[in-house]
């Protein structure tokens, strides 16, 4: 049992502006200077004396950071400060991107979700983030920057380790990028929790199916899963499976089949390896199978 203690001593600094904070943390480490978002996580970390860091930098004053922009080319560019309140508030994101909207409703509860920020939820790099699978599954790019300039990597290229991003000490995750929805395209996210809502994730599946409306096959199919192994991660193998073929009950068992080949789920107080295995091959059925369905039924609903 980890008890929480009273907040170490800390400095705190409330930037203005990206280039601000890039400033503040040029030249030290992730150890003595700590970003804080919504701080759901971060704080807790402070009081469990994981994190003691010297110097904390608060996020909130950063208008910059906070945006849900549809891009010129019909994609979305959402700011790492966005509360999963205004994701979930967003018109465009209701309208074309569900599959994050769906995710963002299972996550916590209204207080939790009133603070906890997009960025949080990715840069912690828990394996039980619930954003991170969905936002794989349509193709997120991020944008990490730092006095050095920007750079642009895939989600699914964030998460080297347990509890780890490739982000160096001097980098803050300022944006995350999605192409347009494909045409013919649905997802869904699937989550088993123990006994209420604000318990964490004991496995989580998104499923995107991009339907070949002719062929009525797999034209795509993309999976990704929160703690299907020590970090989020695509099964790649699983995907490959499906695409050019039909639905069928066979073709969906060798899918979840091949998920659980390709997953490691952990052994922790909160469930058992094996018994993640279980679920994670229960899940990625139920949800390769809705997001075909949803997908299905809007190609028939289109004049
Ligand atoms: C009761 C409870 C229930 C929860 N339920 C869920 C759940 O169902 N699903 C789920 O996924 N999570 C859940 N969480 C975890 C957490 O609330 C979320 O992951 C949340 O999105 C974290 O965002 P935040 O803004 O609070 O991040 P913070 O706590 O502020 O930061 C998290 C980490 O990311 C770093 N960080 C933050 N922003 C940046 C940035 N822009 N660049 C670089 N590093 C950054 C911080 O330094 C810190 O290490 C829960 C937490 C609690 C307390």
């Amino acid at each position: 049992m980890t008890y929480l203690k009273r907040l170490p001593r800390f400095e705190y600094l409330g930037p203005q502006s990206l280039a601000e904070v890039c400033g503040m943390i040029a030249g030290t480490s992730r150890d003595e200077v700590m970003l804080l978002a919504g701080g759901t996580d971060a704080i807790l970390q402070m009081r469990r004396r994981e994190r003691v860091p010297r110097r904390v930098i608060g996020l909130k004053g950063v208008a910059e950071l906070d945006f849900v922009r549809e891009q010129a080319d019909g994609g979305l560019a959402i700011g790492a400060m966005t509360t999963l309140r205004t994701l979930l508030a967003s018109p465009v994101v209701g309208r074309r991107y569900d599959l994050l909207r769906e995710t963002a409703a299972q996550i916590g509860g209204n207080e939790l979700r009133n603070v906890a920020t997009v960025g949080g939820n990715i840069a912690g790099a828990l394996p039980c983030a619930d954003m991170s699978p969905a936002l794989m599954t349509l193709g997120a790019r991020i944008r990490l920057s730092s006095g050095r300039g920007d750079r642009w990597l895939p989600l699914e290229e964030f998460f080297p380790e347990f509890g780890r991003t490739v982000a160096a000490d001097d980098e803050v995750l300022a944006e995350i990028s999605l192409p347009p929805p494909a045409s013919g395209g649905a997802g869904t996210y699937l989550k088993f929790h123990d006994r209420h809502s604000m318990d964490m994730t004991v496995v989580g599946v998104s499923a995107y199916v991009v339907r070949d409306e002719r062929s009525r096959t797999f034209g795509d199919l993309r999976l990704a899963y929160a703690n299907g192994a020590p970090t989020v991660f695509r099964a790649k193998r699983a995907e490959a499976v499906l695409r050019g073929r039909a639905l069928t009950e066979e073709g969906l068992e060798e899918a979840a089949e091949t998920a659980c080949a390709e997953s490691s789920p952990r052994t922790s107080w909160r469930a058992n390896g094996e018994y993640r295995l279980e679920l994670i091959r229960a899940l990625t059925k139920s949800a390769i199978r809705q997001a075909w369905e949803k997908a299905s039924s809007r190609q028939e609903a289109r004049p």
